[in-house]
């Protein structure tokens, strides 16, 4: 296995086969497993192998054959899975800080990872410095000797800033801090966190590994060591364990995510070249444009931009409301990585909450729409944002 390339990796990797001998992945919904004796009991929850379950908080098949997948995709030791994105970042995070510890994050976040990081850890003695991404003095600045942990979002949302991965990791290795990286937008398919300095990587699968809308999950990924000592212990204790469904839903979702990310890359990058320089727009943001203030970066951390571009109207709230309005394709929604195209404004909704001077700071202006390109045809997509964007 260890030769198969991605693609390869993401339709096979991980599969355990029931003495059925299935061709498609076996859901085992059990919360529990039985043993053939008292003594086989006793042994198993002193050391469980390979193929030996005790409870469904703390592993199962088809949970295991999920971590499997994604563990040989992301080029990672290990994987633990989790309820849902949210689950992972409190988990990775949680399991690894202790009251005294200091932590330094980028500031752009998603909403309830500025929660964990700003509510959470703080309030157990936790220090958290928060730093401008994308500016290598700030953190150079603020990584100190005590650092022990440094947390960011490879590409912001939803002014999809790129940081530096190889840049702010070899800044944190200097102090011996853990590196973990929230990945949702590099995808698995275009990602090179781990090998580029992340020690630990973590995925919403809810974004593009179902990719179809119809559940939560998350996933954290890193060395057996960090994942098994440290991140399941925690998990499976405090339950936010995948549930095997899901799992299995997310394996189907697996077999099929390169294809599916590419063709969306594909058409973002179509979009984000089609409206680059119209007039309704002060800003077209996509990764691997030009004119992206990191493209340098962006290119050499991803080997596309992503499913994901913003676009920034001149003519502020009331003609982005507009175009939200006017689109028949595009459905206004709040998941990214879907085969359904969406677009979001985030400022009077997933940023709602933010203070006038946080979303000036972050680039979350009235007249920004976050739009996540899906698998419809790329023609009917870019008339579809034209078409609307002649209405204003
Ligand atoms: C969606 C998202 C999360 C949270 O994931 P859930 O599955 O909704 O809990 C975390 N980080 C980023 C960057 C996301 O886009």
């Amino acid at each position: 296995m260890s030769d198969w390339k991605p693609r390869t990796r993401a339709v096979h990797a991980g599969t355990r086969r029931s003495q059925y001998n299935e061709v498609s992945e076996a859901i085992f919904l059990t919360q529990g497993f039985v043993y053939d004796s008292a003594e086989q009991a006793e042994a198993r929850f002193i050391q469980a192998g390979e193929d030996e379950f005790i409870y469904a908080r703390y592993g199962n098949p088809t949970v295991r054959m999920f971590e499997d997948r994604i563990a040989a995709l992301e080029g990672a030791e290990d994987a633990f899975a989790t309820a849902s994105g949210m689950a992972a970042v409190n988990g990775a995070l949680m399991s690894m800080l202790q009251a005294g510890d200091h932590l330094v994050s980028s500031r752009a976040l998603f909403g309830s990872c500025l929660y964990i990081l700003e509510e959470v850890l703080t309030r157990f003695g936790v220090e958290v410095t928060f730093v401008d991404g994308t500016d290598l003095d700030q953190w150079r600045a603020a990584i100190r000797p005590d650092t022990k942990v440094v947390f960011f979002e490879t590409v912001s949302n939803p002014t999809l800033e790129v940081v530096d991965i190889k840049a702010v990791s070899d800044l944190a290795h200097e102090v011996g801090a853990t590196i973990v990286v929230d990945n949702v937008f590099a995808t698995p398919v275009f990602s090179r966190a781990l090998e580029l300095g992340a020690d630990v990587v973590i995925y919403s699968a809810t974004k593009h590994i179902d990719g179809q809308g119809r559940a939560l999950g998350g996933v954290i990924l890193g060395t057996r060591e960090f994942i098994r000592k440290t991140v399941e212990p925690y998990m499976k204790h405090t339950g936010g364990s995948l549930s095997p469904f899901t799992a299995w839903m997310l394996l189907k979702g697996l077999e099929t995510i390169d294809l599916r990310v590419r063709a969306q890359a594909d058409s973002a990058v179509a979009l984000a070249r089609a409206l680059e320089g119209h007039a309704a727009l002060d800003r077209v943001i996509y990764p691997h444009l030009a004119s992206h203030p990191q493209a340098d970066t962006a290119r050499g951390q991803m080997e596309a931009g992503g499913t994901v571009l913003s676009i920034d109207l001149k003519a502020g709230q009331e003609a982005a409301f507009k175009v939200l309005n006017a689109l028949e394709i595009f459905v206004i929604s709040n998941n990214l990585g879907d085969a359904k195209s969406i677009v979001t404004h985030p400022a009077t909704t997933t940023h709602q909450r933010l203070p006038e001077d946080q979303k000036q700071h972050l680039g979350i202006t009235p007249g920004l729409i976050r739009v996540s390109v899906g698998l419809e045809d790329t023609d009917d997509l870019i008339a579809d944002l034209t078409h609307a964007l002649s209405m204003i």
